[in-house]
Formats: structure tokens, C-alpha cells, sequence
């Protein structure tokens, strides 16, 4: 029989309310790994797994300690068992699409990372987890998922850790790829993914990730913003930062007088937008601000380019580099 390591993190997928009818009200990260594989019988016939737990964690209190641990488990898994098939990382959804990219960005390896939550906690009436945990494994033991890089599965839908976010608040299907759609969906009849041509470029392959992580804020455009956010956040020293615009990345006179006027050395900072889809593209007069864009990429994915950027000493000509080759 195949095998799989699962890495429990937490999240909605393993959370409990005393109330069955209850969807919102509940604590996320209760219930370990192994608690999940029982709720999911099917796992038996399909394939041995080793559960390790990470974290048993709501998403939004996941640490820079908890992404260097997963991040050593699979490396460390990957180098020891030529055999293993692949990873299943279940997840809360709130932050699932950052752990995904990160791990896109770092492991360097063909064979199948899945990440996978639940939007209802698994004591509720039609849980989806139960489901999703089956498919994410389903997806992991796919040949057609190798090389694919890191996935998403949630509600049938086989998302890339590039353009995946979370887009809903409520509901199962809350996942979505603004541009691009899903890269292929998992249902009775297998796992339906184009096959995966040539190798996939992993810039941070070789990175060691130490303990102590810069600070990289995000910054929000909007009417009337107040440019004291901006001046603060460069007087805290930050090591980095990332600038959402409006519309294209666009930021407000006053925002643009602010960095303007900031004396010091400015950090590395890239232009991300807000708008849920489409690029920023290079700019001369806010490149001239010190801002690189972000390409494709929504705020919260920039920032996790930017601090791994950042832990491996990149400057901006190798940032820009990558950013206009593939993002
Ligand atoms: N609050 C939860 C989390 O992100 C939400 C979820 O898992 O759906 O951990």
C-alpha cells in the first residue's frame, strides 16, 4: 500500500461546538490528526498514514516557528523515504492560501504537497472536512498531481498554491484562482489534472529557515488614507513592507509624498493591489519610490515572497527578476 505523512495543523477542519446546528460559533484546532483520519474510514483500503501534529491551532495564530517546522518535516520526510508518496497538510482556511505559497516557494520535490481545511467544524451537520480530507489524499497519491507542485483541494476543486485565495466567508466552496480558475477538480471517477510539463522552478529550494523573521507589514490604499501608517511602519525599521494600491497598485498623493519624504534608507517594499485579480506592473515613478511590483500576486502572498526574499538576502534586481519571469 502506498504511504502518506499528514501534518495536523488545526484549523475549522478540526474544530467542535457542543451545538451540531452551529457553523460560526465554535474553537478551531481542537481535535488532532488521528481524530480526522477516523472520522474517514475509506483511508484504511487507500493508504498507509503517519500522522504528525504541527500545530492545533486557529490559522490566524499560526507563527513564523510553525511554517519553519512544517517546512522541516516535509524536507526531512521527502529526504528519508524515496518511497513516500506524498504530503497532506490539513489547515485552517483563514490563512491556508500563505502556508501553500510559502511552501511552493521552499520544497523542491515532484511528489504531491496537498493542503486541505474544512468551512464547517467537524462536529457540524454535514461537515465538509470528512470529504476533503478524503480527496486531498485521493489528489496526494494521483500520479497526474506530481509535479504540479503545492495543491489545494477543497469542495472537489484542485487549486495551485500560485493563484489560490479564499474568497468567500461562508459556504464550502470558498476557494477560488481569480485570472486563472482551478487547475483541475476530484471526483468518483479520479483526480482530473492536465499532466505537469517540464520542472517547476522552486527559488528558495535551498533556503535554511532561521528562527528570528524580519517584520513585513501590509499597507492598505484607500480614500483618504492616513500616510502616518507608511511613515510609521519605515521609522519602526521594518525589513521589509508591502504596499496594496488601489486599482493597479496605485497609491494616493499623500502616500507618495510621505515616501517621498522619507530620508532614510528605504526597505525593500513591493506594489501589490487590491482588487482580487490582474497584475501590477513595473512602474518608473514608483519604482523611483523604492516600490517593486508584485505581479500577480494578492498582498498577502507578495509578503510571503518578500520575507523569504528577505531571509535569503535577495536585493530588488533578483526580486524583479523573478517577479517578471513567472509572477
Ligand atoms: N478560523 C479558522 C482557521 O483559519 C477558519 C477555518 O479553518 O475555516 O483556522
Amino acid at each position: 500500500m502506498k504511504r502518506l505523512l499528514l501534518l495536523a495543523t488545526g484549523g475549522t477542519i478540526a474544530g467542535c461546538s457542543d451545538d451540531c446546528a452551529t457553523l460560526n460559533d465554535y474553537t478551531a484546532g481542537v481535535l488532532g490528526g488521528d481524530a480526522l483520519m477516523a472520522a474517514v474510514p475509506q483511508l484504511q483500503d487507500l493508504v498507509t498514514i503517519s500522522v504528525q501534529q504541527v500545530a492545533n491551532v486557529d490559522s490566524a495564530d499560526l507563527l513564523f516557528a510553525h511554517w519553519r517546522a512544517l517546512v522541516g518535516r516535509i524536507r526531512d520526510a521527502f529526504a528519508a523515504d524515496p518511497d513516500l508518496a506524498g504530503v497532506v497538510i490539513t489547515h485552517g482556511t483563514n490563512t491556508l492560501e500563505e502556508t501553500a505559497w510559502l511552501l511552493q516557494l521552499l520544497i523542491d520535490d515532484p511528489r504531491p504537497v496537498v493542503l486541505v481545511g474544512a468551512m464547517r467544524p467537524a462536529t457540524a451537520l454535514s461537515a465538509d472536512g470528512p470529504l476533503n480530507l478524503l480527496q486531498a489524499v485521493q489528489v496526494a497519491l494521483s500520479s497526474e498531481a506530481r509535479g504540479h507542485g503545492v495543491l489545494v483541494v477543497m469542495d472537489g476543486q484542485i487549486h495551485g498554491a500560485q493563484r489560490v485565495t479564499k474568497v468567500a466567508t461562508q459556504g464550502v466552496g470558498a476557494f477560488a484562482s481569480p485570472g486563472s480558475g482551478p487547475l483541475g477538480w476530484v471526483d468518483d471517477f479520479g483526480v482530473h489534472l492536465p499532466t505537469a510539463h517540464g520542472s517547476r522552478q522552486v527559488p528558495f529550494a535551498g533556503l535554511a529557515l532561521p528562527e528570528q523573521w524580519p517584520q513585513v507589514p501590509i499597507v492598505y490604499g484607500c480614500v483618504e488614507p492616513e500616510p502616518l501608517i507608511l511613515t510609521a511602519c519605515l521609522n519602526a525599521g521594518v525589513g521589509g513592507l508591502v504596499f496594496t494600491g488601489t486599482g493597479a497598485g496605485q497609491l494616493s498623493a499623500a502616500e507618495r509624498s510621505a515616501l517621498q519624504a522619507w530620508p532614510g534608507e528605504r526597505p525593500l517594499m513591493l506594489q501589490a493591489n487590491r482588487c482580487g485579480s490582474g497584475p501590477v506592473h513595473k512602474n518608473p515613478h514608483d519604482q523611483r519610490l523604492g516600490l517593486l511590483p508584485a505581479g500577480s500576486l494578492n498582498p498577502q502572498k507578495a509578503r510571503v515572497l518578500l520575507l523569504l526574499a528577505l531571509l535569503a538576502g535577495w536585493n530588488s534586481d533578483q526580486l524583479i527578476a523573478l517577479i517578471t519571469a513567472s509572477l
